[in-house]
């Protein structure tokens, strides 16, 4: 992939896993990187990172889940670099993982705001910069809520997740007009910091009768996890010309996990 030097990218969750992987592989393509999370201080650790290779980072403390600080974030990256080629829509939670008797309404919202609204705000606040010159979407799902339907306790992000997809065949249709490309990514399980972020009622979950045995981590092609750096190529692929006539379209990378 050699089309990307100079190209702007804004990536939401750059602090860790993917989207720190993602952001590490853009810059050392060329890609100018604005990096949006809420740790500030793993922000720095990844900037310092990209500029000690030669790439060029700028990084901003935002909440996807506050649409005043998203699009200051956004619209400052565009002030700067005058243009936004790609965006890695990218932040997201595990949240609460409960039965759905114990799940709160408090619960439910968070995840969707944190993992779905901010998608929709995300690609929105994009399009102004992206609309003159095109570019490409690309917009973390998962497997869950698409292609398994088997992790008990995880309804509101399984749904989050299969949202993600929807929103993003509809943006698609939407800005195809503008040569905006829009994409989902759908990992398996990847070894980050996301099970961090889960709120887990285990003793409640106990309580489900689980028909089926998941066989967690186990991927066919590596009899363990992915890694960011394997997802963040898919990233790279997505955003380059590479995959110019590739849109509306979302593309599992789970060595199979999937098909279990
Ligand atoms: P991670 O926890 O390592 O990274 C997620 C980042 O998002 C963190 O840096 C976190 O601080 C940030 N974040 C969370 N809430 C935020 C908010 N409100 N505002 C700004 N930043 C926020 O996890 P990851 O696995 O790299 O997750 C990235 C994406 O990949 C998520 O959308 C996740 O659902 C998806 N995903 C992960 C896996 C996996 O197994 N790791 C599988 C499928 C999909």
């Amino acid at each position: 992939i050699n089309d990307l030097m100079d190209e702007v990218a804004v990536i939401t969750g750059a602090a860790s896993g993917i989207g720190r992987a993602s952001a590490i592989s853009l810059a050392a393509l060329g890609v100018k990187v604005s990096l949006l999370d809420l740790e500030i201080n793993q922000l720095m650790e990844v900037q310092k990172e990209i500029s000690h290779a030669g790439g060029e980072a700028i990084i901003f403390e935002t909440n996807v889940s506050d649409p005043i600080s998203l699009k200051n974030a956004i619209e400052q990256t565009a002030e700067k670099w005058k243009k936004i080629d790609i965006a890695l829509v990218n932040a997201g939670i595990n949240g609460r993982v409960a039965p759905i008797e114990t799940l709160t309404p408090l619960d439910w919202d968070t995840t969707i705001e944190t993992n779905l609204r901010s998608t929709f705000l995300t690609v929105r606040y994009c399009i102004p910069y992206m609309k003159e010159n095109g570019g490409s979407i690309i917009i973390t799902s998962s497997i869950n809520g698409n292609r398994i339907y088997k992790n008990f306790g995880m309804s509101a992000y399984s749904t989050s997740k299969a949202g993600q997809v929807a929103f993003g065949k509809m943006a698609a249709l939407e800005l195809a007009q503008y040569k905006i490309r829009v994409n989902m990514i759908c990992p398996g399980a990847i070894s980050t910091n996301i099970d961090a972020s889960t709120i887990s009622d285990q003793e409640k979950l106990n309580e489900i009768t689980i028909p089926v045995e998941y066989p967690k981590g186990n991927q066919p092609l590596a009899q363990k996890s992915g890694e960011p750096e394997q997802v963040a190529d898919l990233v790279c692929f997505l955003s380059s010309k590479a995959s110019s006539h590739i849109t509306g379209t979302e593309i599992y990378i789970d060595g199979a996990e999937s098909l279990l």
